[in-house]
Protein backbone atom coordinates (compact mmCIF):
# COMPACT_ATOMS: atom_id res chain seq x y z
CA UNK A 1 0.00 0.00 0.00
CA UNK A 2 1.51 3.70 -0.80
CA UNK A 3 2.37 5.26 2.16
CA UNK A 4 -0.20 7.69 2.72
CA UNK A 5 0.25 11.85 2.38
CA UNK A 6 -1.67 13.85 4.79
CA UNK A 7 -3.33 17.25 2.98
CA UNK A 8 -2.62 19.57 6.27
CA UNK A 9 -0.61 18.48 8.94
CA UNK A 10 -1.09 21.06 12.43
CA UNK A 11 1.37 20.11 14.98
CA UNK A 12 -0.29 21.25 18.45
CA UNK A 13 -3.62 21.83 19.49
CA UNK A 14 -4.25 24.76 22.10
CA UNK A 15 -5.62 27.90 20.62
CA UNK A 16 -3.06 28.78 17.52
CA UNK A 17 -3.51 25.21 16.02
CA UNK A 18 -7.49 24.59 17.22
CA UNK A 19 -8.14 27.73 15.24
CA UNK A 20 -6.02 26.61 12.27
CA UNK A 21 -7.54 22.91 12.06
CA UNK A 22 -11.13 24.71 12.38
CA UNK A 23 -10.69 26.81 9.69
CA UNK A 24 -8.88 24.45 7.30
CA UNK A 25 -11.47 21.71 7.78
CA UNK A 26 -14.20 23.74 7.39
CA UNK A 27 -12.97 25.10 3.90
CA UNK A 28 -13.09 21.12 2.97
CA UNK A 29 -9.07 20.61 3.78
CA UNK A 30 -8.30 16.97 5.59
CA UNK A 31 -6.29 17.75 8.20
CA UNK A 32 -4.24 15.31 10.68
CA UNK A 33 -3.51 16.73 14.24
CA UNK A 34 -0.16 15.96 16.37
CA UNK A 35 0.08 16.62 19.53
CA UNK A 36 2.69 15.97 22.64
CA UNK A 37 0.25 15.34 25.31
CA UNK A 38 -2.58 13.13 26.48
CA UNK A 39 -6.52 14.31 26.14
CA UNK A 40 -6.82 15.22 29.95
CA UNK A 41 -9.29 12.84 31.67
CA UNK A 42 -11.90 15.68 33.50
CA UNK A 43 -13.22 13.32 36.02
CA UNK A 44 -9.70 10.97 37.14
CA UNK A 45 -7.33 14.07 36.16
CA UNK A 46 -9.38 16.36 38.21
CA UNK A 47 -10.24 14.71 41.28
CA UNK A 48 -9.64 16.84 44.42
CA UNK A 49 -7.49 14.85 46.89
CA UNK A 50 -6.71 16.50 50.63
CA UNK A 51 -3.13 17.56 51.21
CA UNK A 52 -2.38 14.55 53.81
CA UNK A 53 -3.30 12.26 50.97
CA UNK A 54 -0.74 13.60 48.65
CA UNK A 55 2.91 12.31 49.35
CA UNK A 56 4.66 16.14 49.14
CA UNK A 57 1.24 17.38 51.97
CA UNK A 58 0.14 20.05 49.26
CA UNK A 59 3.77 21.32 48.05
CA UNK A 60 5.96 20.57 45.36
CA UNK A 61 7.89 17.63 44.69
CA UNK A 62 11.39 19.01 44.41
CA UNK A 63 12.72 19.42 40.78
CA UNK A 64 9.38 18.91 38.98
CA UNK A 65 8.12 22.42 38.38
CA UNK A 66 10.76 24.89 40.15
CA UNK A 67 9.66 27.89 37.58
CA UNK A 68 6.13 27.50 37.41
CA UNK A 69 5.38 29.63 40.35
CA UNK A 70 1.46 28.67 39.37
CA UNK A 71 2.16 25.17 40.37
CA UNK A 72 1.52 23.32 43.08
CA UNK A 73 1.13 19.63 44.18
CA UNK A 74 -2.55 19.63 43.64
CA UNK A 75 -3.06 20.90 40.00
CA UNK A 76 1.11 19.38 38.95
CA UNK A 77 -0.30 17.40 36.43
CA UNK A 78 -0.98 20.06 34.04
CA UNK A 79 2.16 21.47 33.34
CA UNK A 80 5.10 19.69 31.81
CA UNK A 81 7.72 18.44 34.16
CA UNK A 82 10.97 19.67 34.27
CA UNK A 83 12.90 16.92 34.52
CA UNK A 84 11.06 15.23 31.64
CA UNK A 85 11.46 18.46 29.57
CA UNK A 86 13.90 20.70 30.77
CA UNK A 87 15.63 23.73 29.24
CA UNK A 88 18.51 25.45 30.49
CA UNK A 89 19.67 29.27 30.55
CA UNK A 90 22.62 31.50 31.26
CA UNK A 91 23.90 31.67 34.51
CA UNK A 92 22.12 34.28 36.82
CA UNK A 93 19.56 34.96 34.32
CA UNK A 94 16.68 32.47 35.19
CA UNK A 95 13.51 32.18 32.51
CA UNK A 96 9.96 31.00 33.68
CA UNK A 97 8.88 28.49 30.80
CA UNK A 98 5.61 27.63 31.79
CA UNK A 99 3.92 24.95 29.40
CA UNK A 100 1.03 22.41 29.34
CA UNK A 101 1.18 19.73 26.64
CA UNK A 102 -2.57 18.29 27.55
CA UNK A 103 -4.50 18.25 24.50
CA UNK A 104 -5.93 21.53 24.04
CA UNK A 105 -2.41 23.36 25.52
CA UNK A 106 -2.82 26.40 27.81
CA UNK A 107 -6.25 26.75 26.09
CA UNK A 108 -7.46 25.41 29.07
CA UNK A 109 -6.01 27.50 31.82
CA UNK A 110 -5.58 30.62 30.78
CA UNK A 111 -6.80 33.56 32.89
CA UNK A 112 -8.89 34.88 29.50
CA UNK A 113 -8.06 38.69 29.59
CA UNK A 114 -8.54 39.54 25.77
CA UNK A 115 -6.98 42.38 24.26
CA UNK A 116 -6.22 43.75 20.72
CA UNK A 117 -3.46 45.40 19.38
CA UNK A 118 -3.13 48.74 18.03
CA UNK A 119 -1.12 50.70 15.77
CA UNK A 120 1.32 51.81 18.56
CA UNK A 121 2.56 48.27 18.79
CA UNK A 122 1.55 46.86 14.74
CA UNK A 123 3.77 50.51 13.67
CA UNK A 124 5.88 51.11 16.94
CA UNK A 125 8.61 51.71 15.05
CA UNK A 126 6.67 54.64 12.94
CA UNK A 127 5.47 56.54 16.13
CA UNK A 128 8.95 56.11 18.21
CA UNK A 129 11.90 55.11 16.09
CA UNK A 130 12.73 51.96 17.99
CA UNK A 131 12.64 48.22 16.50
CA UNK A 132 10.89 47.12 13.52
CA UNK A 133 6.94 47.52 12.17
CA UNK A 134 5.24 44.83 11.43
CA UNK A 135 4.32 43.89 7.79
CA UNK A 136 0.20 44.31 8.89
CA UNK A 137 -1.47 46.97 10.82
CA UNK A 138 -4.83 46.82 13.25
CA UNK A 139 -6.85 47.24 9.69
CA UNK A 140 -5.35 44.27 8.38
CA UNK A 141 -6.63 42.09 11.61
CA UNK A 142 -9.52 44.10 12.54
CA UNK A 143 -12.02 41.76 10.95
CA UNK A 144 -10.34 38.73 12.00
CA UNK A 145 -10.13 40.07 16.08
CA UNK A 146 -14.37 40.40 15.30
CA UNK A 147 -14.70 37.05 14.58
CA UNK A 148 -12.82 35.50 17.18
CA UNK A 149 -14.19 38.05 19.74
CA UNK A 150 -17.45 36.74 18.81
CA UNK A 151 -16.41 32.89 19.39
CA UNK A 152 -14.91 33.75 22.22
CA UNK A 153 -17.77 35.86 23.69
CA UNK A 154 -15.28 38.66 24.73
CA UNK A 155 -17.21 41.03 27.16
CA UNK A 156 -16.06 44.61 27.20
CA UNK A 157 -17.08 48.56 26.97
CA UNK A 158 -15.95 50.54 24.13
CA UNK A 159 -14.05 53.72 24.67
CA UNK A 160 -12.79 54.92 21.84
CA UNK A 161 -9.16 55.42 22.57
CA UNK A 162 -6.70 54.36 19.88
CA UNK A 163 -4.00 52.45 22.45
CA UNK A 164 -6.92 50.21 23.60
CA UNK A 165 -9.13 49.23 20.23
CA UNK A 166 -12.92 48.63 20.37
CA UNK A 167 -14.54 45.39 18.90
CA UNK A 168 -17.10 43.11 18.65
CA UNK A 169 -17.92 42.89 22.62
CA UNK A 170 -20.55 41.23 24.54
CA UNK A 171 -21.74 44.54 26.14
CA UNK A 172 -20.35 45.19 29.64
CA UNK A 173 -22.45 47.34 31.78
CA UNK A 174 -22.00 46.04 35.18
CA UNK A 175 -21.24 49.24 37.45
CA UNK A 176 -18.30 50.10 39.41
CA UNK A 177 -17.89 49.12 42.94
CA UNK A 178 -17.25 52.19 45.49
CA UNK A 179 -13.00 51.77 45.86
CA UNK A 180 -13.03 51.36 41.99
CA UNK A 181 -15.29 54.76 41.26
CA UNK A 182 -12.67 56.52 43.55
CA UNK A 183 -9.75 54.77 41.84
CA UNK A 184 -11.66 55.95 38.13
CA UNK A 185 -12.29 59.69 39.51
CA UNK A 186 -8.68 60.23 40.74
CA UNK A 187 -7.23 59.00 37.98
CA UNK A 188 -9.22 60.82 35.35
CA UNK A 189 -7.76 63.88 38.08
CA UNK A 190 -4.36 63.09 36.97
CA UNK A 191 -4.88 62.38 33.23
CA UNK A 192 -4.72 58.15 34.23
CA UNK A 193 -7.76 56.82 32.17
CA UNK A 194 -9.30 53.44 34.13
CA UNK A 195 -11.43 51.28 32.44
CA UNK A 196 -13.07 48.54 32.12
CA UNK A 197 -11.32 45.51 31.38
CA UNK A 198 -11.98 42.80 28.72
CA UNK A 199 -12.03 38.83 29.05
CA UNK A 200 -13.23 36.20 27.21
CA UNK A 201 -16.62 34.56 28.96
CA UNK A 202 -16.49 31.54 26.56
CA UNK A 203 -18.87 28.87 27.30
CA UNK A 204 -19.76 27.42 30.99
CA UNK A 205 -16.69 29.42 32.00
CA UNK A 206 -14.19 27.65 29.01
CA UNK A 207 -12.86 29.94 26.25
CA UNK A 208 -10.67 26.93 25.54
CA UNK A 209 -9.53 24.91 21.60
CA UNK A 210 -11.10 22.03 22.86
CA UNK A 211 -14.61 23.24 23.74
CA UNK A 212 -14.85 26.09 21.18
CA UNK A 213 -12.38 25.31 18.06
CA UNK A 214 -11.93 21.60 18.11
CA UNK A 215 -15.57 20.23 18.13
CA UNK A 216 -16.35 22.46 14.71
CA UNK A 217 -13.21 20.90 13.10
CA UNK A 218 -14.45 17.52 14.54
CA UNK A 219 -17.84 17.65 12.86
CA UNK A 220 -16.69 18.30 9.66
CA UNK A 221 -15.39 14.77 9.40
CA UNK A 222 -11.99 16.38 8.19
CA UNK A 223 -9.76 16.24 11.49
CA UNK A 224 -7.89 13.01 12.53
CA UNK A 225 -6.26 13.59 15.95
CA UNK A 226 -3.01 11.73 17.73
CA UNK A 227 -2.10 12.84 21.25
CA UNK A 228 0.46 11.57 23.43
CA UNK A 229 3.13 11.81 20.55
CA UNK A 230 5.90 14.46 20.39
CA UNK A 231 7.11 15.83 16.89
CA UNK A 232 11.19 15.82 17.10
CA UNK A 233 11.96 17.21 13.42
CA UNK A 234 10.79 18.12 10.10
CA UNK A 235 12.65 17.58 6.60
CA UNK A 236 12.90 19.55 3.60
CA UNK A 237 13.17 17.91 0.16
CA UNK A 238 16.67 19.26 -1.26
CA UNK A 239 14.91 19.13 -4.81
CA UNK A 240 11.98 21.29 -4.21
CA UNK A 241 12.51 23.37 -0.69
CA UNK A 242 9.60 22.28 0.71
CA UNK A 243 8.62 20.70 3.90
CA UNK A 244 7.99 16.68 3.24
CA UNK A 245 8.25 14.87 6.37
CA UNK A 246 7.79 14.88 10.12
CA UNK A 247 9.57 12.57 12.45
CA UNK A 248 8.03 11.49 16.13
CA UNK A 249 7.94 9.50 18.61
CA UNK A 250 4.95 8.10 21.26
CA UNK A 251 5.80 9.96 24.18
CA UNK A 252 4.72 6.31 26.22
CA UNK A 253 5.70 3.21 24.02
CA UNK A 254 8.44 5.48 22.39
CA UNK A 255 7.70 3.97 19.00
CA UNK A 256 9.45 6.00 16.25
CA UNK A 257 7.52 7.18 13.53
CA UNK A 258 6.83 9.48 10.12
CA UNK A 259 4.45 11.52 8.13
CA UNK A 260 4.52 12.47 4.52
CA UNK A 261 2.34 16.32 4.83
CA UNK A 262 1.82 18.10 1.45
CA UNK A 263 1.59 20.90 4.24
CA UNK A 264 2.53 21.58 7.61
CA UNK A 265 1.54 24.11 10.20
CA UNK A 266 3.35 24.67 13.49
CA UNK A 267 1.28 25.60 16.54
CA UNK A 268 3.35 24.29 19.05
CA UNK A 269 3.41 27.81 21.26
CA UNK A 270 6.44 30.34 20.35
CA UNK A 271 9.45 27.98 21.92
CA UNK A 272 8.12 24.97 21.17
CA UNK A 273 7.93 25.49 17.03
CA UNK A 274 11.41 27.34 17.84
CA UNK A 275 13.28 24.40 19.21
CA UNK A 276 11.85 22.38 16.65
CA UNK A 277 12.85 24.60 13.54
CA UNK A 278 16.51 24.60 15.46
CA UNK A 279 16.50 20.93 15.79
CA UNK A 280 15.38 20.28 12.32
CA UNK A 281 17.97 22.82 11.05
CA UNK A 282 15.20 24.44 8.23
CA UNK A 283 13.44 28.09 7.88
CA UNK A 284 16.43 29.90 8.69
CA UNK A 285 18.57 31.09 5.74
CA UNK A 286 17.78 34.56 7.36
CA UNK A 287 19.04 33.73 10.90
CA UNK A 288 17.15 35.34 12.76
CA UNK A 289 15.09 31.88 13.98
CA UNK A 290 15.29 32.39 17.86
CA UNK A 291 15.80 35.94 17.82
CA UNK A 292 13.89 38.76 19.55
CA UNK A 293 12.35 36.82 22.52
CA UNK A 294 9.91 39.01 23.86
CA UNK A 295 7.14 38.62 26.33
CA UNK A 296 5.74 41.32 28.97
CA UNK A 297 6.82 42.67 32.79
CA UNK A 298 4.65 41.42 35.26
CA UNK A 299 5.21 41.59 39.39
CA UNK A 300 5.68 45.22 39.83
CA UNK A 301 2.75 46.87 41.48
CA UNK A 302 1.29 48.14 44.49
CA UNK A 303 -0.81 46.97 47.30
CA UNK A 304 -3.10 49.00 48.98
CA UNK A 305 -5.70 48.99 51.38
CA UNK A 306 -9.31 50.74 51.35
CA UNK A 307 -9.66 52.01 55.03
CA UNK A 308 -13.59 52.76 54.60
CA UNK A 309 -13.85 48.95 53.94
CA UNK A 310 -11.70 47.82 57.20
CA UNK A 311 -13.44 46.14 60.22
CA UNK A 312 -15.62 44.92 59.36
CA UNK A 313 -17.00 47.15 56.91
CA UNK A 314 -16.16 45.84 53.61
CA UNK A 315 -19.78 45.11 51.46
CA UNK A 316 -19.85 44.06 47.83
CA UNK A 317 -21.20 48.00 46.70
CA UNK A 318 -17.51 49.07 48.29
CA UNK A 319 -15.24 46.57 47.33
CA UNK A 320 -14.45 43.64 44.72
CA UNK A 321 -14.09 44.12 41.16
CA UNK A 322 -11.18 44.97 38.50
CA UNK A 323 -9.91 47.44 36.07
CA UNK A 324 -7.73 48.23 33.14
CA UNK A 325 -5.37 51.36 32.85
CA UNK A 326 -4.67 50.84 28.91
CA UNK A 327 -1.07 52.56 28.42
CA UNK A 328 -1.23 56.14 28.42
CA UNK A 329 2.87 56.75 28.40
CA UNK A 330 4.94 57.55 25.06
CA UNK A 331 1.16 58.36 23.52
CA UNK A 332 1.29 62.11 22.76
CA UNK A 333 4.37 62.96 24.86
CA UNK A 334 7.53 61.36 25.48
CA UNK A 335 8.56 59.57 28.78
CA UNK A 336 12.01 60.64 29.71
CA UNK A 337 13.86 57.23 30.93
CA UNK A 338 11.78 54.52 28.11
CA UNK A 339 9.95 53.68 25.55
CA UNK A 340 6.66 52.12 25.06
CA UNK A 341 4.42 51.92 27.94
CA UNK A 342 2.58 49.96 30.26
CA UNK A 343 -1.42 48.81 31.21
CA UNK A 344 -2.26 48.38 34.39
CA UNK A 345 -4.12 45.64 36.23
CA UNK A 346 -6.75 46.44 38.86
CA UNK A 347 -8.38 44.47 41.19
CA UNK A 348 -10.09 44.88 44.65
CA UNK A 349 -10.91 41.90 47.18
CA UNK A 350 -12.88 40.83 49.34
CA UNK A 351 -10.69 38.70 50.74
CA UNK A 352 -7.22 38.51 53.15
CA UNK A 353 -4.61 40.31 53.16
CA UNK A 354 -1.34 38.89 52.91
CA UNK A 355 0.33 39.20 56.49
CA UNK A 356 3.83 39.99 54.52
CA UNK A 357 2.27 43.61 53.80
CA UNK A 358 2.19 43.93 57.80
CA UNK A 359 5.53 44.37 60.65
CA UNK A 360 4.19 42.78 63.59
CA UNK A 361 4.22 39.30 64.69
CA UNK A 362 2.27 36.89 66.96
CA UNK A 363 -1.64 38.16 68.57
CA UNK A 364 -0.57 42.15 66.70
CA UNK A 365 0.02 40.80 63.80
CA UNK A 366 -3.48 38.55 64.09
CA UNK A 367 -5.57 41.16 65.01
CA UNK A 368 -4.18 43.70 61.60
CA UNK A 369 -5.19 40.73 59.66
CA UNK A 370 -8.80 40.59 60.59
CA UNK A 371 -9.10 44.54 60.82
CA UNK A 372 -7.80 44.64 57.35
CA UNK A 373 -9.83 42.08 55.99
CA UNK A 374 -11.91 42.78 52.74
CA UNK A 375 -10.39 45.73 52.14
CA UNK A 376 -7.14 44.87 49.83
CA UNK A 377 -6.87 46.88 46.42
CA UNK A 378 -4.06 45.98 43.90
CA UNK A 379 -2.26 47.79 40.98
CA UNK A 380 0.11 44.80 38.94
CA UNK A 381 2.49 45.82 36.00
CA UNK A 382 1.94 44.27 32.34
CA UNK A 383 4.35 46.56 30.75
CA UNK A 384 5.93 46.10 26.55
CA UNK A 385 9.17 44.18 26.84
CA UNK A 386 11.14 45.69 24.06
CA UNK A 387 12.36 43.70 20.26
CA UNK A 388 16.62 42.80 20.87
CA UNK A 389 17.84 40.71 18.61
CA UNK A 390 20.25 39.35 21.62
CA UNK A 391 17.60 38.03 23.36
CA UNK A 392 17.67 34.56 22.27
CA UNK A 393 17.10 30.89 22.05
CA UNK A 394 19.38 28.50 20.61
CA UNK A 395 19.68 24.18 21.04
CA UNK A 396 21.78 23.37 24.02
CA UNK A 397 23.56 20.19 22.67
CA UNK A 398 24.46 18.86 25.98
CA UNK A 399 20.92 18.26 27.41
CA UNK A 400 17.93 16.32 25.93
CA UNK A 401 14.80 15.76 27.15
CA UNK A 402 12.78 12.40 27.99
CA UNK A 403 12.94 11.20 23.91
CA UNK A 404 16.54 12.21 23.28
CA UNK A 405 15.38 15.58 21.97
CA UNK A 406 17.64 18.73 22.69
CA UNK A 407 16.43 21.03 24.45
CA UNK A 408 16.08 24.60 24.31
CA UNK A 409 18.63 27.29 25.92
CA UNK A 410 17.39 30.97 26.80
CA UNK A 411 19.64 33.80 27.00
CA UNK A 412 17.58 36.56 27.93
CA UNK A 413 17.08 39.70 30.57
CA UNK A 414 15.14 42.92 31.24
CA UNK A 415 17.05 46.40 30.56
CA UNK A 416 17.07 49.59 32.10
CA UNK A 417 13.84 50.38 29.72
CA UNK A 418 11.85 47.62 31.70
CA UNK A 419 13.32 48.55 35.34
CA UNK A 420 12.19 52.64 34.79
CA UNK A 421 9.01 51.68 33.24
CA UNK A 422 8.27 48.93 36.24
CA UNK A 423 9.19 52.07 38.26
CA UNK A 424 7.43 54.87 36.72
CA UNK A 425 4.22 52.56 36.85
CA UNK A 426 4.81 51.59 40.63
CA UNK A 427 4.87 55.27 41.52
CA UNK A 428 1.88 56.60 38.98
CA UNK A 429 0.00 54.07 40.60
CA UNK A 430 0.73 55.57 43.78
CA UNK A 431 -0.38 58.71 43.45
CA UNK A 432 -3.61 57.52 42.26
CA UNK A 433 -4.15 55.50 45.13
CA UNK A 434 -3.59 58.27 47.64
CA UNK A 435 -5.39 60.37 45.94
CA UNK A 436 -8.28 58.05 46.17
CA UNK A 437 -7.77 58.08 49.69
CA UNK A 438 -6.26 54.65 50.07
CA UNK A 439 -3.52 53.70 52.58
CA UNK A 440 -0.27 52.24 50.56
CA UNK A 441 0.99 49.04 52.23
CA UNK A 442 3.70 47.89 49.70
CA UNK A 443 5.25 48.59 46.73
CA UNK A 444 6.91 46.16 44.21
CA UNK A 445 9.46 47.88 42.01
CA UNK A 446 11.11 44.40 40.42
CA UNK A 447 9.29 42.57 38.07
CA UNK A 448 9.64 38.53 38.15
CA UNK A 449 12.10 37.05 36.04
CA UNK A 450 11.21 36.59 32.59
CA UNK A 451 8.68 34.87 31.08
CA UNK A 452 6.91 34.53 34.32
CA UNK A 453 3.79 36.16 32.08
CA UNK A 454 3.22 33.04 30.08
CA UNK A 455 3.26 35.11 26.81
CA UNK A 456 6.54 34.27 25.05
CA UNK A 457 6.79 35.95 21.89
CA UNK A 458 8.72 36.46 18.99
CA UNK A 459 11.84 34.13 17.50
CA UNK A 460 10.66 33.77 13.94
CA UNK A 461 9.32 37.17 13.66
CA UNK A 462 7.09 38.07 10.46
CA UNK A 463 8.35 40.72 7.85
CA UNK A 464 8.50 41.65 4.30
CA UNK A 465 12.22 40.68 4.21
CA UNK A 466 13.44 37.45 4.46
CA UNK A 467 16.83 38.66 4.65
CA UNK A 468 15.78 40.22 8.90
CA UNK A 469 12.35 37.83 9.31
CA UNK A 470 11.52 34.10 9.47
CA UNK A 471 7.59 34.32 7.76
CA UNK A 472 5.46 36.86 5.46
CA UNK A 473 2.93 38.83 6.35
CA UNK A 474 0.74 35.68 6.34
CA UNK A 475 2.61 33.85 8.72
CA UNK A 476 4.23 31.56 5.62
CA UNK A 477 7.82 30.73 6.02
CA UNK A 478 10.19 32.99 3.21
CA UNK A 479 12.13 29.49 2.97
CA UNK A 480 9.55 26.96 2.46
CA UNK A 481 6.06 27.96 1.26
CA UNK A 482 4.41 24.67 2.60
CA UNK A 483 5.74 25.67 6.06
CA UNK A 484 3.32 28.17 7.98
CA UNK A 485 3.63 28.91 12.00
CA UNK A 486 0.66 30.34 13.57
CA UNK A 487 1.28 30.47 17.15
CA UNK A 488 3.33 34.01 19.07
CA UNK A 489 7.13 32.96 17.47
CA UNK A 490 5.49 35.63 14.56
CA UNK A 491 5.32 38.46 16.89
CA UNK A 492 7.81 41.65 16.20
CA UNK A 493 6.81 43.72 19.03
CA UNK A 494 5.42 42.63 22.04
CA UNK A 495 2.90 44.95 23.17
CA UNK A 496 1.31 45.17 26.78
CA UNK A 497 -1.53 43.38 25.87
CA UNK A 498 -1.99 39.61 26.57
CA UNK A 499 -1.44 37.95 22.93
CA UNK A 500 -4.25 35.34 22.75
CA UNK A 501 -6.64 37.23 20.95
CA UNK A 502 -3.71 38.48 18.63
CA UNK A 503 -2.80 34.63 17.93
CA UNK A 504 -6.29 33.54 16.96
CA UNK A 505 -6.82 36.43 14.48
CA UNK A 506 -3.49 35.81 13.13
CA UNK A 507 -4.12 32.05 13.11
CA UNK A 508 -7.58 32.87 11.75
CA UNK A 509 -6.17 34.99 9.01
CA UNK A 510 -3.33 32.73 7.78
CA UNK A 511 -5.24 29.96 7.74
CA UNK A 512 -7.99 31.07 5.30
CA UNK A 513 -4.81 32.79 3.37
CA UNK A 514 -3.52 28.83 2.90
CA UNK A 515 -7.03 27.44 2.12
CA UNK A 516 -6.79 29.70 -0.61
CA UNK A 517 -3.32 29.11 -1.82
CA UNK A 518 -4.45 25.87 -2.04
CA UNK A 519 -7.01 26.00 -3.95
CA UNK A 520 -5.30 27.84 -6.74
CA UNK A 521 -2.58 25.42 -6.31
CA UNK A 522 0.04 27.31 -5.20
CA UNK A 523 1.17 25.29 -2.13
C1 LIG B 1 -2.31 30.32 33.76
C2 LIG B 1 -2.30 31.04 32.44
C3 LIG B 1 -2.97 32.25 32.31
C4 LIG B 1 -2.98 32.92 31.08
N1 LIG B 1 -3.74 34.05 30.94
C5 LIG B 1 -3.84 34.65 29.74
C6 LIG B 1 -4.74 35.76 29.54
O1 LIG B 1 -5.43 36.19 30.46
N2 LIG B 1 -4.80 36.32 28.31
C7 LIG B 1 -4.04 35.88 27.25
O2 LIG B 1 -4.14 36.46 26.17
N3 LIG B 1 -3.20 34.82 27.42
C8 LIG B 1 -3.09 34.19 28.61
N4 LIG B 1 -2.27 33.11 28.77
C9 LIG B 1 -1.45 32.69 27.61
C10 LIG B 1 -2.26 31.85 26.63
O3 LIG B 1 -2.71 30.70 27.27
C11 LIG B 1 -1.38 31.51 25.43
O4 LIG B 1 -0.99 32.72 24.80
C12 LIG B 1 -2.08 30.69 24.37
O5 LIG B 1 -2.89 29.71 24.92
C13 LIG B 1 -1.01 30.06 23.46
O6 LIG B 1 -1.63 29.19 22.54
P1 LIG B 1 -0.75 28.32 21.55
O7 LIG B 1 -1.68 27.46 20.77
O8 LIG B 1 0.16 29.18 20.76
O9 LIG B 1 0.21 27.42 22.47
P2 LIG B 1 -0.08 26.29 23.57
O10 LIG B 1 -1.36 26.50 24.24
O11 LIG B 1 1.15 26.20 24.40
O12 LIG B 1 -0.23 24.94 22.73
C14 LIG B 1 0.85 24.29 22.14
C15 LIG B 1 0.52 22.82 21.97
O13 LIG B 1 1.57 22.27 21.18
C16 LIG B 1 1.89 21.00 21.65
N5 LIG B 1 3.32 20.74 21.34
C17 LIG B 1 4.38 21.45 21.74
N6 LIG B 1 5.51 20.91 21.25
C18 LIG B 1 5.13 19.84 20.52
C19 LIG B 1 5.83 18.85 19.78
N7 LIG B 1 7.17 18.88 19.65
N8 LIG B 1 5.13 17.87 19.18
C20 LIG B 1 3.78 17.81 19.28
N9 LIG B 1 3.06 18.72 19.97
C21 LIG B 1 3.73 19.72 20.57
C22 LIG B 1 1.63 21.03 23.15
O14 LIG B 1 1.28 19.75 23.57
C23 LIG B 1 0.49 22.05 23.29
O15 LIG B 1 -0.74 21.43 23.44
C24 LIG B 1 -2.26 32.39 29.97
C25 LIG B 1 -1.58 31.17 30.11
C26 LIG B 1 -1.63 30.48 31.32
C27 LIG B 1 -0.94 29.14 31.41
Amino acid sequence: MPEEKVDVLIIGSGHSGGMAAKILTEKGINCLMLNAGPVADTHKDTEVKPAYALPYRGFKQPGQLPHVFQSNEFNANTWVDEREVPYTYEPGQSYNWVRVRLFGGRSLFWSRQSFRLSDYEFKGKSHDGYGDDWPISLADVAPYYSRVEGIFRVSGRPYGIPQYPDGNFVPDNSPWTGCMQRFVDAGKAKGVTVCKARSSMGVDGLASSVNLLLPDAFATGKLRAIPNVVVRSLTADPNTGLINRAHFVDRISRREMSVQARVVVLACGTLETTRLLLNSGIANSSGVVGHYLMDQIYGAGITCSVPEARDGKSTPQLMGGGALIPRFRNINSKASNFLRGYAVNVFSSGGGVDPRNFAEYGDALNKKLEGYHGSGFYCGIMGEVLGRRENHVSIDKTVSDAWDIPVLHIDTKYTDNEFNMARDMVDTCTAVAEAAGFEILAKNYDPNPPGYSIHELGTCRMGDDPKTSVLNKWNQSHDHKNLWIVDASSFVSSGWQNPTMTILALSMRASEKLADEMRQGNV
